[in-house]
């Protein structure tokens, strides 16, 4: 924990104690960090060095915030579809416009390349362009003369406070799969984002009050546990919409909905990519290196083993190395960097400590990214160099956690059939991949497989913002994925209508049950 007084900067980078940046709450349109009596320390995981801090939530502040979302709630689910889709558009070309900025504050805090936090405002960005359809998909049916006279009609309506939690891998992405769709559906919305990158959400509050959202309707609230506790049990939080770890989506799941919540909650990932002997062996080597390795292996997406059918093993195995020889590690802000640091000192030992253990339950450590020499270091960063291990067998270890790092598990197995064995008995069901030049052994595997997500020689099969994202098994708790249709059943609830407009024919009492006549 850190000290200090709070100040109402969200981005400024300078490393001197007195002038470090703090970043608060952002409730009822305006920051907010009164209360802030414990902070958390956020890092440059490129130096090692603290870069500033962020106000945690005491329960007070949980109040607030959804005080703050359920006065806003009335004004904004009357607000006009045409008034809402207006913002949206304007959120939309303020988004596209502040790309570059918001990159590097997601590069400073999160470690990973410019480059590649574009990308994730691009996706999250296709999210916000699906919720700027809004009029259309809120349409509901109209049945006429459902009986003599009488029409049927159904209404999708909003809920109120709904709440997001989200994980420090994606920080402007994954909240971006929530809160455009809960708020096109006229939904107010309080977001709890990862206390180890924070800033990006306080910065995309302020480009929604700049496109004129307002106050209330977006509300961000910083901190851990005692934040997360509180939307929980919050009497008037409708819903909440999880993305993080499976420990901890198990708990949202159980229990917001023991407070009778709506809830989502997608978890961890071990996502496979098979590689079949007929596939195309360098396309197959480049997107195992590009899946592994992109975002330093944080990506619940990212390949993180991938399924050597026999006999591909050994020629696999080489044409990854001789990809991964030339792979440039280094800061986020050098252009030159394709892999940026780790985010916190402790993940990075975490992940390193595989590597070891790998060895010893007699996997091969091919590739030791402990080695890696990095680009410009400029200090103590949070580094580790692509990995890999190869004859890595389903009990070890470093198969059957969620690494979460750039540690990429070689199994190699005799057939089709055993590689749809290891996957069916991995608890985990994100995404995963085949390699095959094969249609019918294609076909055949996204008919079987029991995964959320699957690509066909794609390595990240991230579903476009009008299909929905979501894993199985223990990747996702709860039965709605995030955006797309489901997002929009999932922030709206249906209201039936059947209505008769009073003519001459009616009359009679009749104790009998409704039916069709
Ligand atoms: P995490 O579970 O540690 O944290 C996620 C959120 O929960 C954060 O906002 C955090 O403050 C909060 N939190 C952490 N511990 C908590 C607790 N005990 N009680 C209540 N709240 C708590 O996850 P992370 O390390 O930030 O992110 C990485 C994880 O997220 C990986 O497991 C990754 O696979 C997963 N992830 C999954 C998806 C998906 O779509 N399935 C997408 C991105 C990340």
């Amino acid at each position: 924990m850190a000290g200090g007084p709070p100040q109402n900067a969200t981005h400024d980078e300078t490393q001197d104690e007195t002038t470090r940046k703090h970043v608060t709450h952002w409730i009822n349109g305006k920051p907010s960090d009164a209360r802030a009596e414990r902070q958390g320390e956020i890092f440059d995981p490129a130096t090692g060095r603290v870069a500033g801090t962020v106000g945690f939530a005491a329960p007070a502040d949980v109040d607030a915030a959804v005080a703050a979302a359920k006065a806003a709630f009335p004004g904004w689910r009357d607000a006009s579809l045409s008034k809402r889709t207006q913002i949206l558009f304007r959120f939309r070309e303020l988004l596209t416009a502040h790309r570059g900025e918001l990159a590097k504050i997601i590069s400073s805090e999160h470690g990973k390349v410019e480059s590649d936090a574009a990308g994730e405002i691009a996706r999250g960005l296709e999210v916000v362009e699906f919720a700027c359809g809004i009029p259309h998909l809120l349409k509901g049916g109209f049945s006429e003369n459902v009986s003599s006279r009488v029409d049927a009609y159904s209404i999708l309506q909003p809920l109120g406070v709904v709440a997001g939690i989200t994980p420090f891998n994606f920080p402007a992405m994954v909240p971006m799969w929530m809160f455009p769709v809960a708020i096109a559906c006229g939904n107010t919305f309080v977001l709890k984002p990862s206390e180890k990158d924070p800033s990006a959400s306080v910065r995309i509050a302020e480009l929604w009050a700049e496109a004129g959202l307002p106050d209330g309707v977006f509300n961000v609230l910083h901190g851990d546990k005692v934040a997360v506790d509180g939307l929980l049990e919050h009497p008037d939080v409708k819903a909440v919409s999880f993305v993080g770890s499976t420990p901890v989506a198990r708990y949202i799941y159980e229990t917001a909905a023991r407070g009778g919540k709506r809830v989502q909650a997608l978890g961890g990932a071990k996502n496979h990519m098979v590689v079949l002997p007929d596939a195309d062996l360098d396309l197959a080597a480049d997107a195992a290196v590009s899946a592994g390795f992109g975002s330093a292996g944080e990506r619940c997406m990212a390949i993180s083993v991938v399924v050597a059918v026999d006999p591909v093993g050994d020629e696999l195995m080489a044409k990854i190395g001789e990809r991964v020889a030339g792979l440039r590690i280094g800061p986020g802000d050098d252009e030159r960097s394709e892999m940026g640091p780790l985010v916190t000192r402790q993940h990075r030992d975490k992940v390193a400590s595989y590597l070891d253990s790998g060895v010893e339950q007699g996997a091969t450590l091919a590739i030791d990214g402990r080695e890696t020499p990095v680009l410009g270091e400029r200090g103590d960063g949070f580094w580790l160099g692509p990995s890999v291990l190869d004859h890595v067998t389903p009990e070890m270890d470093c198969y059957r956690d969620e690494i979460f790092g750039p540690v990429l598990s070689v199994v190699r197995v005799a057939s089709y059939d055993a590689a749809m064995d290891v996957i069916a008995d991995n608890p985990y069901g994100n995404g995963t991949a085949i390699f095959t030049n094969d249609g019918g052994a294609a076909r055949r595997f996204q008919n079987e497989v029991e995964v959320g997500m699957v690509g066909i020689n794609v390595p990240i099969p991230v579903p476009m913002a009008y299909y929905s994202f979501g894993g199985w098994k223990a990747s996702l708790f709860g039965d709605s994925h995030a955006h797309g249709m489901e997002g929009v059943h999932f922030y709206t609830r249906t209201k039936a209508v059947t209505a008769r407009w009073l003519d001459p024919s009616h009359g009679g009492v009749n104790l009998g049950f409704p039916t069709n006549g």
